[in-house]
């Protein structure tokens, strides 16, 4: 690794660091390489920061933000065969480790194929597609708490619930896998890619869903209902293909996804009594 511990970049835009698109410069944006600087970072920036994994569940308001963004580099990006588990950096991205998934039989991973995601960011957020979650394939998290102590911390002694982890009040570093072999990984990646293709909407920049499904009902069922396919604000359109998606079909900003998200709930409360709850989080 040829990478300095740390770098600074002053009044970096964050819009092409987010899948969506969109996003205005953070103050002080920080990429990190080592423990010891991220250490000495965290204490020095105290509770103000935000992690940034892949991006692709934020929506990042347009205005230049005055927390820190640190974001794990490559010193964070490895992926390791030990004794019984696989020991995979937070940084790594998930397209990355089902390669190696590949290349080596594993299995586990192919309901997750085709999300644009950072291990880390994946396994904060509990991750999940078709009834499974990426919980279930974790044997322990090495994490940073916000004095900068490392530990680790057993998958039984996580809680984990749809979409959420007890993980995110600490940065994720390092998380050790327990795979299957699976000698059929190719054909189920495929399937669930097929599906995806078929079912989500990849024409245009987005953040996947943007609210959780609540009991009994998908949230895209409930704003298709709505009959709110199509509508737009400036350039945020909610997705002709996926209702449950806000696209970026050019310039949109963030209040105009803001604006779509208040309309989806407000005529979605109105027709079923249900509050929707977001999924994606806001940097704003
Ligand atoms: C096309 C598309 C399809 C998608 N499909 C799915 C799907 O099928 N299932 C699903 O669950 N999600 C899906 N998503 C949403 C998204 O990919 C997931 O929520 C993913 O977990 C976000 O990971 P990330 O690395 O991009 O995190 P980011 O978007 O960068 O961050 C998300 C949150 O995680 C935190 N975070 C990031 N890295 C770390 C870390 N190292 N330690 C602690 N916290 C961290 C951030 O601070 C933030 O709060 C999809 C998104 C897109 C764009």
């Amino acid at each position: 690794m040829n990478s300095k511990a740390i770098e600074l970049k002053h009044n970096h835009s964050l819009k092409s660091l987010t899948t969506i698109k969109i996003g205005g410069e953070a103050r002080n944006f920080f990429i990190v390489n080592t423990v010891d600087a991220l250490r000495k970072l965290v204490i020095k920036l105290k509770d103000s920061y935000y992690i940034l994994g892949g991006g692709s569940n934020l929506l990042v308001k347009d205005n230049r933000l005055d927390n820190g963004v640190i974001k794990l580099g490559e010193g964070f990006d490895c992926i390791l065969q030990k004794v019984k588990y696989l020991e995979v950096g937070a940084a790594t991205k998930l397209n990355s480790l089902i390669k190696y998934a590949l290349q080596n039989n594993l299995g586990g991973l192919d309901n997750l194929a085709g999300i644009p995601a950072s291990i880390g960011g994946l396994v904060a957020m509990n991750a999940s597609a078709f009834n499974r979650d990426i919980s279930q394939l974790i044997k322990n998290v090495e994490v940073m708490d916000k004095n900068g102590e490392v530990k680790q911390i057993k998958r039984e002694d996580i809680i984990f619930s749809y979409r959420r982890s007890s993980l995110s009040n600490y940065i994720v570093l390092k998380v050790w896998f327990d795979l299957p072999k699976d000698n059929n990984l190719k054909i189920k990646i495929n399937n669930c890619m097929k599906h995806r293709l078929n079912t989500q909407d990849f024409s245009y920049p987005s953040c996947g869903c943007i609210f959780k499904n609540p009991e009994k009902f998908s949230a895209g069922f409930l704003i298709d209902s709505c009959n709110l396919k199509g509508l737009r604000q400036n350039d945020a359109q909610i997705s002709l293909r996926h209702a449950n998606f806000i696209i970026n079909l050019g310039k949109a900003s963030y209040s105009d996804v803001d604006c779509l998200i208040d309309r989806a709930k407000e005529e979605v409360h109105k027709k079923f009594g249900i509050i929707l709850e977001e999924e994606v989080k806001r940097w704003s």
